[in-house]
């Protein structure tokens, strides 16, 4: 498994590539955004939010929203660390995150969660390639972290183990 400072290093370093793949397609904006994706995706939202990591304590202040996250996920668990669905959890959690601030901020004038996802869902429809770049570049980060741990392949939740030691145990 890699430390936190060898996943750092490789998201750093392939980012700027990463993003250039990208121009062909989308030009400059589309490169730029798919790189920062990729850059945020790896220092900001790892996979390693589960533990008290790198990307954890570069929240600063506000690592204490990551808590529940923490708490409720051991590290290197399927919701963690499962190609697509671990970046799923993460934006949805962020996602209700803001909502929820929005939420309790809006009687001083910040915007409706309603009135957000309008906006989310008009960006899907008119920049539907950034969209996908973005999507794309924190997953890409993800791919990265887990190829990098060596192991891409979660640990089993503790039930489910429970029940393949059982049938192991029948067998023999
Ligand atoms: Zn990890």
């Amino acid at each position: 498994m890699a430390s936190g400072q060898q996943h750092d290093r490789a998201t750093c370093w392939l980012a700027l590539p990463y993003g250039l793949v990208w121009w062909p397609w989308l030009g400059p904006v589309g490169a730029l955004t798919s790189g920062l994706a990729f850059l945020i995706g790896g220092l900001w939202l790892s996979p390693d939010l589960d533990t008290n990591s790198r990307p954890y304590q570069r929240w600063g202040p506000l690592r204490w929203l990551w808590w529940p996250y923490r708490k409720f996920l051991r590290h290197r668990s399927l919701l963690s660390h499962t190609p697509v669905l671990g970046s799923a959890v993460r934006l949805i959690y962020v996602g209700g995150l803001i909502a929820g601030l929005a939420w309790l901020l809006n009687p001083w004038g910040a915007p409706h969660p309603q009135a957000m996802l309008q906006r989310l869902e008009q960006c899907w429809q008119q920049q539907r390639g950034l969209s996908l770049a973005l999507l794309i570049g924190v997953e890409a980060s993800a791919w990265l972290h887990l190829i990098q741990d060596g192991d891409p392949l979660p640990r089993l939740p503790r039930v489910l183990k429970r029940r393949q030691r059982r049938r192991h145990t029948l067998k023999w």
